[in-house]
């Protein structure tokens, strides 16, 4: 199933710098231009197979000086994946809108898939008897199965948890559900993906930190049980630290789950309502914490600038819904921050909603097109078809491309500048709707 002539040929066409490309990166490719034997050292390290008996390898290729930015690869049994990566998020065993061969086109390299969401339907067991999720949704590299962790606690009803595990009600029927740290790991080998995640407990925001402290101090004692209940040896297992927003208590949870045998490490409870500050504030007290050896995720990260500083603290991997959420709504991006296609201004645009975009979308399309997709329909909260795919293509485009272009930044030397330059001309979209709100609060 894995690399064909095809697809070899589908990345090219991506890896040839036009010109488009090189006006979005051009710190990143001047630099790059001088050190282009490394690129094609990576070519030559991405298709060095993982070492035999193995589930995954990382290594790093690049370390920023003057962040703790680092370029690595990831090797699975499915392939490997050059570091930093966005992956994405496939809830229903479907990146939402696009079929495989477009995420392929777009330099996809790995997606997620909710474990909770195919536990409830149509259920393992079913998709195991398809050839687990890589039979199933037709996706030939690899896949990262979350634990449903965070599900249970944010969509389950009548939730109780205790030391064995957690006790639900399916959102969908009111089903009864119990999960423990050995069942998820049952769940996660049917769906097969190559990197798992065990069963965590992820505390609300805001919290006591009592009850953060009695929550984290499970997740441990369960992420223990998962790696003596692991089923596959050809599946990758990431330990979860946890800690709230207390940076004593992360620290502590990363050194914890950080000595335990694990492949990598998805860093949870972050992004989940707290101040970005924060956010960053608690991700530098657990990143020094884990092993520099092996890869470190961010659940739930994915806004441009966000990802751009996760890497400038350690972080090799991202997965979030919200390019393809946002994009479904009107919120396509650009290099100078998100725009709303529904707004007048796009009527008459015959230009690309993205000069600066290689992606099919912008290849193909006007952004004045795409204004009408999303308006043609008689009910104002939906579009035509063809909107949706057009333009979850360009936002994850969007982001991939801005990995790429940090990944040949970080192997340049020049990542600083390049997150620099980046965030100069990027309004994040909160900082946008504030100051939307405040032109609303003070308009006459
Ligand atoms: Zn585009």
């Amino acid at each position: 199933m894995r690399s064909g002539t095809t697809r070899r040929c589908a990345m090219r066409r991506y890896s040839r710098p036009t010109r488009r490309r090189v006006a979005m990166s051009s710190d990143a490719s001047n630099h790059a231009a001088k050190s282009l034997p490394a690129s094609q050292a990576d070519d030559a390290s991405e298709r060095a197979p993982l070492p035999s008996g193995r589930a995954l390898s990382f290594e790093i290729v690049a370390r920023d000086t003057r962040t703790a930015g680092r370029a690595g690869v990831v090797r699975t049994p499915h392939g490997a994946i050059p570091t930093p990566v966005f992956m994405p998020v496939g809830t229903h065993a479907t990146v939402k809108a696009v079929a495989p061969d477009d995420l392929e086109a777009m330099g996809t390299r790995i997606v997620l898939a909710n474990t909770y969401h195919l536990l409830l339907r149509p259920g393992p067991d079913l998709i195991a008897r398809f050839g687990g999720l890589h039979g199933f949704m037709r996706w030939p590299r690899p896949i990262l199965t979350d634990s449903g962790g965070f599900q249970v606690f944010s969509l389950g009803r009548l939730r109780e948890v205790s030391e064995m595990g957690v006790r639900f009600r399916s959102h969908l029927d009111g089903a009864e559900v119990v999960l423990t740290p050995e069942r998820v790991m049952e769940i996660e080998a049917l769906l097969g993906a190559d990197i798992i995640l065990p069963l965590d407990e992820c505390p609300p925001y805001p919290c006591p930190p009592e009850e953060v402290r009695l929550a984290t101090e499970r997740t441990h004692r369960w992420a223990e049980r998962a790696l003596t209940a692991r089923v596959r040896p050809d599946q990758a297992l990431f330990g979860i630290p946890q800690g709230g927003m207390d940076a004593t208590q992360r620290a502590e949870s990363a050194r914890f789950i950080g000595a335990l045998p694990f492949d990598g490490f998805s860093i949870g409870g972050l992004s989940v309502g707290e101040p970005k500050p924060v956010m960053w504030a608690m991700l530098e007290a657990a990143v020094p914490e884990l092993p520099e050896r092996k890869p470190r995720h961010l659940l739930g990260v994915g806004s441009p600038d966000d990802l751009l500083e996760g890497i400038a603290r350690g972080i090799d991997m991202f997965d979030c819904v919200l390019p393809t959420r946002t994009a479904r709504t009107g919120g396509l991006y650009t290099p100078a921050g998100r725009v709303n296609i529904r707004t007048a201004r796009f009527r008459e645009e015959r230009g690309p909603v993205d000069p600066a975009c290689d992606c099919y979308t912008c290849r193909t399309f006007s952004a004045g097109y795409l204004h009408h997709l999303i308006r043609a329909e008689e009910d104002e909260s939906r579009g035509e078809l063809l909107y949706y795919r057009l333009a979850s293509i360009h936002n994850l485009r969007f982001l991939i491309r801005l990995m790429e272009g940090a990944r040949a930044a970080l192997v340049a030397g020049a990542f600083p500048e390049y997150r620099a330059r980046f965030l100069a001309g990027f309004t994040p979209p909160d900082q946008e709707a504030a100051e939307r709100q405040r032109r609303k609060r003070t308009a006459p």
